[in-house]
């Protein structure tokens, strides 16, 4: 068990779950599978989190992934402060959103118009709905163990806390939409191929986390997303990356830019909102035309292009632009990944790490992780032990084996130094 002292968390638990459907307003945050009660925040700053009861913590959940400058960043704040005193939201148009909006078009050029909304969740189902609004199609494929967030059409096989939680699907999901998302394998083109091939002329899309991050994480193999950018191109299905954790995380310009592919429509979200709600979907003109209110696929929202949104985004995004932090957050990542790597020489054990960038699991498996089914092969016991070891030691890890550590900015080299300790003091208990 932690060695820590939780005792205000479990107070605030408790008090939680008289008002809050247990406890949480998202369901991995419960900590169900580690078999703990959850840490309640007090503060973060950089790459420190501090609990309520007193405890400090290295941080690689980051919010999830939108930290990439850290906790309480002071550019982001001073921007937020800046724009709160003018008020927070007018459901009208301002400056602030269109400079988000350039940046992005500038940055991805596979994106020549952005809508902005809410949360990735918002960005996949509003994506999903003008590639069947464009292509006059209902089916999709998605792929075993991708998140697309929590939209109907997407809680069939998918990874996060759906996988997290060992749910197969969603009650409350009609039999209808369930049969309009094919599933197909990570990695495997054939399985895409057989999809299309007895679905003739019926898939809008092709949707896809081009680097998996929601069963931990998994890259593409090399010519995988390359065969599936032709097949959808030859097939004229639209192919939507969602780009949610590795958009300006993987690289400034996302997976895109790294595998060199060029999709039809992009999700992002998360980090282009500097921790604040965000997403947004873009892509080719002829395409996003279509949406209200120049085309008739409909699309709103209250609260989309927030200015306190766009303003954390805009400054996050600047910096990453400005200050080209990839090469500086790739040293760190590997010296993570080599120091767990050492550690578990010195300790005769042949775990599984997977990291792209500042993206990176340790699965607690023997077995080459490249899809859902050698994820699941993970024994989640034992990440559970480790989560609880790696928390004692001061390291909070997100709550769950298929779930990603995330580096950030603010992350230094002592801290990357500590996390080794930690890993290595972890891992050996649990011998
Ligand atoms: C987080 C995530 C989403 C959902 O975003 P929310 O803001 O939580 O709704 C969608 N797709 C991917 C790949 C994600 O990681």
């Amino acid at each position: 068990m932690s060695g820590n002292n939780l005792k205000e968390s479990l107070t605030m638990f408790k008090r939680a779950r008289k008002v809050i459907p247990g406890g949480v307003n998202s369901p991995v945050r419960a900590f169900k599978s580690v078999g703990m009660n959850p840490v309640y925040i007090q503060r973060g700053e950089g790459s420190k989190i501090f609990d309520i009861d007193g405890n400090e913590y290295i941080d690689y959940v980051c919010s999830w992934g939108p930290l990439i400058l850290g906790h309480a960043d002071d550019r982001i704040l001073k921007k937020l402060a800046e724009y709160a005193q003018r008020g927070t939201s007018f459901g009208a148009n301002t400056k602030i959103e269109i400079k988000l909006a350039e940046l992005i078009t500038e940055t991805y050029s596979s994106i020549e118009l952005v809508r902005m909304v809410n949360s990735g969740t918002e960005a996949a189902m509003s994506a999903v709905r003008l590639a069947r609004g464009c292509s006059g199609r209902s089916k999709i494929i998605k792929f075993e163990g991708c998140y697309h967030g929590h939209g109907d059409s997407f809680l069939i096989k998918a990874g996060s806390g759906v996988l997290t939680l060992g749910i197969p699907g969603s009650p409350g999901v009609t039999e209808h939409t369930a049969q309009d998302t094919l599933v197909a394998r990570f990695n495997d083109i054939e399985s895409v191929e057989k999809l299309i091939g007895s679905n003739k002329s019926q898939i809008a899309a092709v949707i896809i986390e081009p680097v998996m991050g929601n069963a931990g994480v998994i890259p593409p193999d090399s010519e995988f997303l390359k065969n599936l950018r032709e097949l959808t191109l030859t097939e004229d299905i639209i192919l939507i990356f969602d780009e949610v954790i590795t958009g300006f995380r993987v690289a400034l310009g996302g997976a895109q830019e790294l595998y060199g592919i060029d999709p039809d429509i992009t999700c992002l979200g998360k980090i282009i909102g500097g921790g604040l709600p965000v997403g947004a979907f873009g892509g080719k003109r002829k395409y996003m035309e279509q949406l209200a209110p120049d085309g008739p696929v409909y699309q709103a929202g209250t609260l989309s292009g927030n200015p306190l949104a766009m303003a954390a985004g805009y400054e996050t995004l600047s910096v990453l632009i400005n200050d080209d932090v990839y090469p500086a957050l790739e040293k760190k990542s590997k010296l993570l990944e080599d120091g767990l790597k050492e550690n578990m020489k010195k300790l005769h054990l042949n775990y599984s790490i997977n990291r792209v960038g500042s993206m990176m699991s340790l699965f607690f498996t023997g077995h080459d992780v490249h899809d859902f089914d050698s994820a699941v092969t993970s024994d989640t016991g034992l990440f559970s032990r480790y989560f609880h070891e790696m928390l004692a030691n001061g390291v909070y890890l997100a709550p769950s084996q298929f779930e990603t550590s995330f580096i950030s900015v603010a992350h230094n080299n002592e801290d990357i130094e500590k996390t080794i300790e930690a890993n290595y003091l972890s891992l050996k208990s649990l011998k």
